[in-house]
């Protein structure tokens, strides 16, 4: 096979074993890779209604077939599990060089299943793997593990790890890698605390097999430097996502006090622009030649990387108006490995929940010694830490009210950092992205912002399909970074040319989209299985919230989601996805996308729509 290893790494930690295994090569056509063929192993391989958190569920690390190649941000790869947040299908993507040496190291993906006994690391070199004692390092945080890891195995090991969060089971904890690279918050930390394993370092040294390297070279030389030729380019390496702070302002989606309002008078001071004053570095992921990382000296003196999402989150979210203890917070999240948007989130509802007298504990607005506090006892579990760490579905839960309104989750998983009172295609894409709440899939608003804010028309759903196809079918499935494309208008072409140079297999893109829609169906199945086929179309609806709160502030002062609209456009999305009113694919559905198997299976759970 060329582009492809068509190798698999599985370790079961209960038996203290290795195996290497084929890849069936179908299956990398149908699935590709990443989410793809991380979807397929889940589906194939857990048995259903397990407890996340147990040995049985299984945790899948997959890199694609551009994974590690040259070529525009492709350093990624995909951690995926069932989710300790959601019970459903859980995914992110983390840039670091474990991808580009799992590829070195020949294989395409690693299947972690078991527990172990006591704490262990993997260590993969080339075709030697071993499992070794973690001891020393369990309980250490994220920095302090890849240092001591990196001085053992060397400055160009790629490091995969997870800091006290995970190893405490924070519902939303995440895996670390490179200083701050997070990804998997649906818990995925989580699942692998649960399997005592604390890090994974991988060297690869050998070279990824392609179809036709001089043209694979010539496609990503070309690529590399229509991005340098953009016009946004030199402002995107000034301020990266950061620019966004202003943008959601003036738009009025800026989440604000948990998502009462769009608008924050202080968002001047956690800006693009007070991020520049403060930034004294700039780092990112392997073969990212826009790399967005931009790093700032926090208050308390330490280094802290900036993304939009984490400082709106942890800023104006919680009502703190200044970007040095906002980093110093965001600091403080990476080093124990939490997700800082579900963190946020839960922070902002804590404080809402204290001001409403819900909660004992005294959380005010802003508070940055106490939100440090909290986020320390998240890590550990200790006092009322321990019934945030649990993420805000199952806090509203316990602490009941009206808090089910503002617990702003769908499924489980919190909201990332676009408020939706005036984006109804917004919020359909956070309601039906396939991990819970999140806007890695389709992140429609800038131009549902261009095209008119409070319409609820067909055209809105498509653009949703159409991004959810592109950004969590193609490029979670290849594995490379969507902000290329997004951001800098680099074409979809140079995508499908990279994989037809490293693959030789030829795809149009709407092979890719097809490829997309049965990614997506097989998740939903998934969900619906894992569920016991209790599944109807209001777990694809968005917070009470932002239908019955209408803002009272902004340019938008009075503006809320329409019920009945919403439906009207989920019942669209149904229709264009070919899954019926309760939001299950239908049979048909299932069959033409090669997808009969899984429709057998569904059948025992749920009468499925012909
Ligand atoms: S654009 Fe940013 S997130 Fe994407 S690969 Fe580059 S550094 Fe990583």
């Amino acid at each position: 096979m060329k582009g492809w290893w068509g190798k698999l790494l599985r370790v079961n930690l209960s038996e203290n074993k290795v195996t290497v295994q084929q890849i069936d090569p179908e299956i990398l056509k149908m699935f590709i890779g990443g989410r793809g063929l991380a979807i397929k192993i889940l589906w194939d391989e857990l048995e259903p209604g397990i407890d996340p958190l147990s040995p049985k569920n299984k945790l899948v690390i997959a890199a694609g077939p551009i994974t590690g190649l040259v070529g525009p941000s492709t350093g990624k790869l995909v951690v995926a599990a069932k989710s300790p947040l959601t019970n459903g299908y859980g995914d992110g993507n983390i840039g670091t060089m474990a991808s580009v040496n799992l590829r070195r190291a020949g294989y395409d993906a690693i299947v972690i299943e078991g527990a172990a006994k006591k704490p262990v690391y993997l260590y993969i070199e080339n075709d030697n793997v071993s499992i070794l004692s973690a001891e020393g390092l369990w309980g250490k945080d994220t920095f302090e593990t890849e240092r001591i890891l990196k001085n053992v195995h060397g400055k160009d090991a790629g490091i995969l790890l997870i800091g006290p969060a995970g190893e405490n089971l924070v519902r939303y904890a995440t895996i670390i890698s490179q200083e701050g690279r997070s990804g998997g918050r649906p818990g995925i930390g989580a699942v692998m605390g649960s399997k005592k394993l604390k890090a994974i370092v991988i060297r690869g040294t050998k070279e990824i097999p392609v179809d036709d390297k001089k043209e694979l070279t010539k496609v990503a030389t070309e690529a590399y430097n229509e991005i340098k030729k953009a016009p946004a380019y030199d402002f995107w390496m000034r301020q990266g996502t950061m620019a966004t702070i202003e943008w959601s302002n003036t738009n009025s989606v800026l989440p604000t006090f948990n998502y009462r309002e769009g608008v924050y008078e202080l968002y001047r001071l956690i800006d693009g622009y007070s991020m520049e004053a403060m930034k004294v570095l700039q780092r990112g992921c392997p073969h990212c030649n826009m790399i967005c990382g931009n790093v700032v000296i926090d208050v308390e003196g330490e280094l802290s990387e900036l993304d939009y999402e984490n400082v709106a989150m942890l800023g104006s979210n919680i009502g703190l108006g200044h970007l040095g203890k906002v980093a110093a917070l965001n600091k403080l999240a990476d080093k124990y490995g939490i997700d800082t948007i579900s963190l946020g989130n839960v922070l902002g509802f804590a404080t809402e929940a204290s001001e409403k007298k819900l909660i004992d504990e005294k959380i005010e607005w802003g508070d940055y010694k106490k939100y440090k506090e909290l986020i320390e006892d998240i890590a550990y579990r200790r006092g009322i830490g321990d019934l945030l760490a649990e993420g805000t579905k199952r806090i509203s839960e316990k602490i009941k009210g009206d808090s089910w309104k503002w617990a702003m989750n769908v499924k489980g998983l919190e909201i990332s950092a676009y408020d939706c009172h005036a984006a109804p295609a917004m919020a359909l894409a956070y309601s039906t992205s396939p991990i819970g709440a999140h806007h890695k899939d389709a992140w429609v608003i800038a131009w549902e912002v261009k095209v008119g804010r409070l319409e609820y028309t067909k055209e809105k759903v498509e653009k949703v399909v159409e991004l959810q196809r592109i950004r969590g079918g193609i490029f979670e499935s290849l594995v490379s970074c969507r902000l290329p494309w997004i951001e800098l208008g680099l074409k979809l072409d140079y995508y499908v040319r990279l994989f037809k140079t490293a693959t030789g297999v030829a795809m149009t893109l709407d092979d890719f989209y097809k490829v997309a829609d049965r990614i997506y169906a097989l998740i939903r199945a998934f969900w619906v299985r894992e569920y016991g086929g209790k599944w109807d179309r209001t777990m694809d609806y968005p917070p009470a919230r932002w239908f019955e709160e209408p803002l009272t502030k902004g340019p938008l002062k009075g503006a809320h989601l329409d019920k009945d609209k919403y439906d009207e456009m989920l019942s669209w999305y149904y229709e264009l996805r070919g899954w019926d009113e309760r939001g299950i694919p239908k049979k048909s559905t299932l069959e033409s996308l090669g997808l009969s198997d899984v429709a057998n299976e569904l059948e025992n759970y749920v009468k499925l729509t012909p």
